[in-house]
């Protein structure tokens, strides 16, 4: 039996960083920077108006107040996007927009609010310092500044950034193409009639969602049927659809019949392991024509936990992200979880509460690992560990958060 440890170690071996390609900005989102980002110019690239208002001299407003306001001269004004011809000498003041390049000798905007128009003169109703309600050149991002460092994953805020600096397409990580395969003669694809005997096919789906949501894209191939050929003829389509790795659910348990796990190693070169977990200790690894497999268990709560612990590492692995991406927290468990065996335990929880209050886990239910439901009511699972007989109230446990 493998612990949990040694079963990713051995997977993780396999992988290594995906080449990058040319995306395009509004493509990037969510994918793995794989250059770092130098920026070309200064942003803002010139000093500019943070008000709409009147760029003056400074001290042509030393001592102006509501009762004693300086009246100057209003020669041009200025808009976002245009540049003034004319120059802030003492005694004039050019109107300035918010945006708009102060021009020079402007030292200070003073804002709308503050003045009054009359005329061609504007009466200055309160004092500004140099430098007052102006943006400076280069106060977000200095020209030749490192502004994203390679291996960041892509948010709303990095696109816009992105976009700031005038770029069209940034260098990504690719993503890897991931073949989902289910296997099993019970199985019918949500939509079709569901004949006496049939079950829908969830793993499939849920492994293609893991996958998007890791950052993989799923490359789906349909279900196996429980016979040699058929499952020879689905592993052939697969390796013809360049994948970066394929993932399998069903027939790899013990005692199981076995067409797959015969099937998966004369193909290629396949371990077939026991992890020492609940749910999914049964799980497969190899590949087969230099294409890494990973044989997730049947039972759908078990293959969306082994896809967590194994498939999700090797995705971010190629994607040359940080492996641990999930935030963990102590939590109270507030039920009693009952465990009579050694094996570690990754239990559905609902988490509740927050940093100060502390955390608190409710058991989601049934735990069975056919109660894919466990896991929708859940927001994290508890990690129980090896030698803890049970979960009584009130003991602090280690959970996942998988949000
Ligand atoms: P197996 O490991 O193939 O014996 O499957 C274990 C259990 O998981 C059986 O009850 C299967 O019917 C079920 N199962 C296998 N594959 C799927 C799937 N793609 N979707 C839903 N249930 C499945
Ligand atoms: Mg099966």
């Amino acid at each position: 039996m493998l612990s949990v440890e040694e079963a990713q170690d051995r997977v993780l071996s396999v992988f290594e960083r995906l080449p990058d390609e040319p995306v395009e900005l509004l493509d990037a989102l969510g994918r793995a920077l794989a250059e770092e980002v130098v920026s070309g110019l200064d942003i803002p690239p010139h000093d500019n108006s943070a008000m709409d208002g009147y760029a003056v001299r400074a001290a042509d407003t030393r001592g102006a107040s509501e009762a004693s306001p300086r009246r100057l001269r209003i020669v041009s004004d200025v808009a976002a996007g245009y540049v003034s011809a004319r120059d802030v000498e003492p005694g004039t003041a050019i109107r300035i927009m918010t945006g708009a390049p102060v021009p020079r000798g402007g030292e200070a905007v003073i804002q709308v609010e503050l003045t009054e128009r009359v005329g061609d003169e504007v009466l200055v109703r309160a004092e500004v310092e140099p430098g007052a309600n102006i943006r400076r050149a280069g106060e977000d991002v200095r020209a030749s500044q490192r502004v994203l460092s390679a291996g960041t994953q892509l948010r709303p805020a990095e696109v816009g950034v992105l976009a700031s600096l005038g770029l069209r397409e940034v260098r990504c990580v690719r993503r890897p193409r991931v073949g989902i395969l289910a296997t099993g003669d019970e199985l019918v694809e949500p939509g079709e009639p569901l004949a006496p005997g049939k079950i829908y096919n969830a793993n499939a789906y849920s492994t293609a969602a893991q996958t998007l949501e890791a950052g993989g894209e799923p490359v789906m191939l349909g279900i196996a049927r429980d016979t040699r050929e058929h499952l020879k003829r689905r592993l052939d389509e697969a390796l013809a659809r360049k994948l970066d790795l394929l993932v399998s659910s069903g027939g790899v348990s013990v005692g199981d019949f076995d067409l797959v796990k015969d099937m998966l190693s004369a193909e290629g070169q396949m371990d077939f392991w026991q992890v020492n977990m609940k749910p999914g200790k049964p799980l497969a690894f190899g590949s087969i024509s230099g294409v890494p497999l990973l044989g997730l268990p049947g039972n759908p709560v078990s293959s969306m936990v082994s896809f967590e612990l194994f498939a999700r590492p090797a995705i971010r692995s190629m994607l040359g992200l940080p492996l641990a991406s999930r935030r963990e927290v102590e939590a109270e468990m507030c039920d009693h979880y009952r465990k009579t065996d050694s094996r570690r335990h990754y239990v559905r929880v609902r988490v509740e509460g927050d940093a100060d209050s502390g955390y608190r886990a409710y058991l989601t239910g049934e735990q069975g690992s056919g109660i894919l439901t466990s896991l929708t009511r859940g927001n994290g699972l508890a990690i129980v560990p090896e030698d803890w007989p049970d979960v009584r109230p009130g003991r602090r446990v280690r959970v996942r958060l998988l949000e």
